[in-house]
Parts: structure tokens; sequence; C-alpha cells
């Protein structure tokens, strides 16, 4: 396989005798083994049609797939207003190309691109997307996920297209067939012995404390953690009400973990009232946190890409990144391609959204990051040992490092993260936690039967909460004392936690000399049988009462409870139901169980 790139000014248009170098050898190749990239840095179609024009004429039938982007990439350099032309020129590799002209039906849209470009001996496909429509942006996501699924794994890459310049902002993606403003181009790489390689690089990293997604509407979020977004921003960055814009946000973006990565959630408007419009949809009841990333860890994910593009050994390298980079790399942005220098020929745009998906996990539409498919034609083995993609970064000072002292902040500030984490995992936990039994506390148990009632609604099903109190208690302290009757609720505490077998059940003190156990999920058989196990394993112990006019040893009663819980029951309601039975069970002779089910269902 080879390589021919061409850059041109916008000014200059294309310059025919530029492509005129290239037209001799591309003419040796039949035009279905020729892949012709067209990256376009500005924001209005003019000059492209007459680009592609003259493509078709000097190169015919040769597949042809392109962009607009906010800036281009050739042969470890980035550049800003030019027309980039990279011809790649396979040996034993097909190429086809596809013009998808709707984006009205993502899915739609990537069975369709799947369905063009379907060939038994597929390898790779490289897929870019008008990603903005009427200043909103497009679920992209639900395009890659369906062209990934419809292509069983085969590796993707790409992005949105879009560019920006004076105010205007358009996106465009085109094929030899032609333009769209509103769709997909994608190319096929095809042929057995293509080797291809997938890589992706983010390096943000969450800091700070979780926070939760509490209110939102589409795409907009009104709350996290009950507060408008932007004073998160006030308070956290210490940045005053005005001065929170979306430029602002994108440096601190908040992240995700999703499918097991973690990523950041760009924002496309601020509104006054302190909502946001995020990019992608995020959910009620999410988990967020701040992102913070630097040059120092950028650069630790380049040259990780670097390694692993170097043991794959590549003919030539596609590469396609968000624009934050250069904003993190600030002057520097060349260290984001230098990697690439010593590659074989390299090209790409900076996307406004990177399309990733190997087959390895879930497909990712993300941001801030970039995304790598690198080619090669033969049977020259890889090195092995190099690492599969892994956008785990662990921020770490180096002997050479240029970023020592912004490395060592972003370590510190992880490192504190990871502290209070801990802290708060023990401080939480001590405080759903009874002192005495080591059993959830009453706090611990008013959560789970919120819980359970709530996914029990959901799902139609039915769950059991099992109420019980000792006999004669306050006659136990009388007679033996308060560290005896102490010693005593520590050992009931040990005789629920052992009556309870399955995952869905737990014991919990609800006060005083009260316990509960919720069963979740539980029949009525299931609640009278543990309740049953309870009351007598309680009696076996065997603890002495003397002063008991039940029995000689300590024993308890219970109210089993059988909740079939609909939208409007109550906990309050089902807790007052079970204490019922446990009144009817003392009432009845105590060291007995009455059990019911629920009378309403709510
Ligand atoms: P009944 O069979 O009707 O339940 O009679 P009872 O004596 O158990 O009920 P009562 O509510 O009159 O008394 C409960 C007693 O439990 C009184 C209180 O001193 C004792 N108690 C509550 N919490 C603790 C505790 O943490 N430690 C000890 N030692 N006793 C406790
Ligand atoms: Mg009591
Ligand atoms: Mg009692």
């Amino acid at each position: 396989m080879q390589s021919i790139t061409i850059r041109c000014g916008i000014d200059e248009r294309l310059d025919c005798s530029l492509l005129e170098s290239a037209r001799e050898e591309v003419a040796a190749y039949p035009p279905e083994r020729v892949l012709i990239q067209v990256y376009y840095c500005v924001p209005d179609t003019g000059a492209i049609e007459t680009v592609l024009g003259r493509l078709s004429g000097m190169f015919p039938g040769c597949p042809v797939i392109g962009a607009n982007a906010n800036g281009g990439i050739l042969n470890g350099q980035s550049f800003d207003g030019a027309i980039i032309v990279n011809f790649s020129l396979f040996e034993s590799t097909a190429v086809k190309t596809v013009l998808i002209t709707q984006n009205k039906d993502m899915g739609k849209a990537g069975l369709e691109t799947a369905a063009a470009l379907a060939d038994p001996s597929l390898r790779a496909v490289i897929a870019f997307g008008c990603g903005i429509r009427d200043q909103v942006y497009l679920d992209n996501g639900l395009y890659l996920k369906s062209l990934s699924g419809a292509l069983n794994g085969v590796p993707v890459s790409g992005g949105l297209a879009g560019a920006e310049s004076g105010g205007r902002f358009s996106s465009f993606v085109f094929s030899e067939r032609g333009l769209t403003q509103s769709g997909f181009a994608a190319a096929a790489l095809s042929g057995p012995e293509l080797r291809v390689f997938g890589d992706f690089d983010i390096d943000w990293i969450p800091v700070g404390k979780r926070m939760t997604i509490t209110g939102m509407r589409g795409r907009r979020v009104f709350s996290i953690d009950d507060r408008p977004v932007t004073d998160l921003y006030r308070q956290y960055l210490g940045i005053a009400s005005n001065l929170v814009s979306v430029d602002l946000i994108n440096r601190f973006p908040l992240m995700r973990n999703r499918h097991g990565v973690d990523l950041t959630d760009l924002v496309s408007v601020v509104h006054e009232d302190g909502s946001v419009d995020f990019i992608q949809k995020l959910n009620i009841g999410e988990q967020v946190r701040f992102g913070i990333c630097d040059a120092g860890l950028q650069e630790d994910g380049v040259r990780r890409v670097n390694r692993s593009l170097r043991a794959f050994r590549p003919d030539g390298v596609f590469y396609f990144a968000c624009p934050s980079r250069r904003m993190v790399f600030g002057e520097t942005i060349d260290a984001d391609m230098a990697t690439l220098i010593d590659m074989p020929a390299s090209c790409g745009i900076y996307t406004f959204g990177e399309f990733h998906a190997d087959g390895s996990g879930e497909p990712l539409f993300f941001h801030q990051a970039m995304s790598v498919l690198a080619v090669a034609e033969g049977t020259v083995a890889p090195d092995p040992g190099s690492p599969a993609s892994s956008a785990a970064i662990t921020a770490g000072i180096g002997d050479s490092d240029k970023y020592v002292q912004s490395k060592a902040l972003i370590h510190l500030t992880m490192s504190i993260t990871r502290e209070l984490e801990e802290t708060n995992r023990r401080l939480t936990e001590m405080a759903h936690t009874d002192g005495l039994t080591g059993l959830g506390n009453r706090r611990k148990f008013d959560d789970n039967l919120d819980r359970a009632i709530k996914t029990h609604a959901r799902s139609g099903t039915s769950f059991a909460l099992i109420m019980l109190d000792v006999d004669h208690f306050k006659l136990f302290n009388d007679l033996y004392g308060h560290v005896d009757g102490d010693d005593c609720l520590r050992s009931l505490g040990h005789v629920l936690r052992e009556a309870l077998h399955r995952a869905g059940d737990f014991a919990f003190r609800y006060g005083g000399e009260e316990f509960a156990c919720i069963l979740s999920p539980a029949s009525a058989s299931d609640a009278a049988v543990v309740a049953e196990r309870i009351r007598s394993r309680v009696e076996t112990v065997g603890i002495p009462h003397r002063g008991s006019p039940t029995r000689e040893v300590v024993t308890i009663s219970i109210g089993a409870l059988l909740v079939d819980a609909g939208k409007g029951t109550l906990p309050s309601r089902v807790v007052e139901e079970c204490d019922a039975l446990l009144y009817e069970a003392k009432k009845a002779g105590r060291n007995r169980v009455v059990c019911r089910g629920t009378k309403r269902t709510g």
C-alpha cells in the first residue's frame, strides 16, 4: 500500500498541478483499489464542488470520501484553512463508499450504511456524519451503534464533520457521488490481506465528588445535586456567574462512566436560569464528576497510542481528533501529532465528536478524544507485546517530563480525590450501620424499604417485610442489667444474619429492641418460612430470661407482611400494617408469628 498526500491553501482553491503530480501514480492502480480522502477546513461548500468535479475528471471511478472540519491533520502536522487530499493506493484491498442523505432516522442511517458496505472480507469502515441540524446536535451515538451492530464488530473510525468561521457553522460530508449537509459518508476497506488496528485515546480524568443529575428535560439539564448546573461551576471553580460560558464548562467538562470508560460530556448552550444543554443525552440519577486534563496527560496518551501504532507497523494512519486537544496543548499542538511524523502517511481531521468501534466493547461516540485507524497490507506480523487499546491514564512524573508542574497538580488532585472517596465510603457505611449489632440501621432500613417498594411496583412482583420485637425485654433489663441486655441484642443480630440466606434478604435494627427484615423478592410462603425460622432459632439459642411470663428463655414476636406494592404505596403505611401484625402476635400470647399479605395495593 502506498500513500500520496497533497495540501493546498483555500485561497488557491485546489491547485491542479499538485493533483497532476499524483495522476500517473494513481493511474497505475484500478480505481476500486484507490481511496481518496478529502478534508476541507471551511464552513461553505463553495470550492468543494469544484474539487469533486476535478477529482472525478482526473481520477475517474476512484472512490472519494470527505468532510469539512475545524482543522486538518497531515503527516504529523495540523492545519487550518486548507484542503487536504490523501490518496491511499492498495495492492489488494477493495474500496467502496456510500453517501446517506438523511439524518432524521439515525438508526436507519446506520443500517443503510452497513448494508451498502457489506462484504464478506470487510475489514474497516471510515464514517463521517453531519452532526448538527438547526443548531441542535443529533444523536450520532445511535447511528454508530446501529452501524457497528450491523457490521458485527468490524472496526469503525471517524467522526462528525463541521467547521466554523466568522460565527458561521456548518457541516457537510461527501463522496464521489455528491455532497450532503444532512447525512453520512462512509468508506469500506475490504480484502483478506488488509490488517487493521483501531485505537482511541481519552486523557481526561474525573476528580472531586460524584454528583447526581436531579432535574432534566431532553438534553437540557436543570439541576445536579438539586442545584443549577452553573452554580456548581461557580462554587467549585470559583468563577463569577456571568463568566460561566460554554467554553469554560467544556474546559472542565462533566464526566460520566459509560460502558466502563470515563468519558466527557460536552455542553452546547448555557441558559440564563443556570441550566445547560448537553450534546449527548444524560439520564436522571446518573452520576457525574468534574473532568480535568492537561498537556502532560495528553502527551502520555499520545505516546501510548504511538507505541501501539509502531507495534502494528501501519502503511497508513487515519486520525480523527477533537479540536479541544489543540486547546489543551495550546501553543504546542504539534505534540499531539508529533507521534505521527515518523509514521507512514497519516491524515485526518478535527471532528466534533469522534466515532470508535472495534467490536471489543460498546461502540463509543465521544468527545475530547481521538480515534485512530491504522491499516497495512500483507502479512508482516505485528510486534507482539503491544498493549490493547486502553484509555486508562495514570498520571505520574517521569524523568523527561516537560509538564512537571501541571502533571504534579493533577496527580495531587487525583490522590486527594481517591482519599476523599475512601473516607466518604467509610462515613456512608458508618452512617448506615447500627453500632451495637452491626446490622443496617433505621436510615438504611428506610432507604431499602423505599427502593423495594419502587422496584416491585415497577416489576409487579412482591416482597416481604418482617418486623420483630423482643418479648418482655424491659423485665430482662430489670433482672440482668443493661450490659446483658446489650449482649442479648447483639446475639439476636447474629441470629438474624444467620437466618437470612438469599442475596436480596437484609436485616436491620429498627430501634430499641425491635428489628426488621426485608426479603426482596419474596412469596407468601417465603415470608412465613423465614419468619418462623427466625422465631424458632431465637428460642433455640436459649438466652435465659427467668423474668419472662412467656418462657424461661428470650423469645420474640413477629409480624410478617407480604407486600404487593403499587405506584402509590407509602413506606409508612407498609410499616404500620406490619406493626399491626406484630401487635397481634403480642396480643395472642407472644413468641409467635402472624403473617399476612397487604390489604391494599396502593
Ligand atoms: P413487650 O413484650 O410488650 O415487647 O414488652 P417489652 O418489655 O419488651 O416492651 P417495652 O417497650 O415496655 O420495653 C422495651 C425495653 O427495651 C425497654 C428498654 O429499656 C429496652 N431497650 C431498648 N433499647 C435497648 C438497648 O439498646 N439496650 C438495652 N439493654 N435495652 C434496650
Ligand atoms: Mg418494643
Ligand atoms: Mg419488646
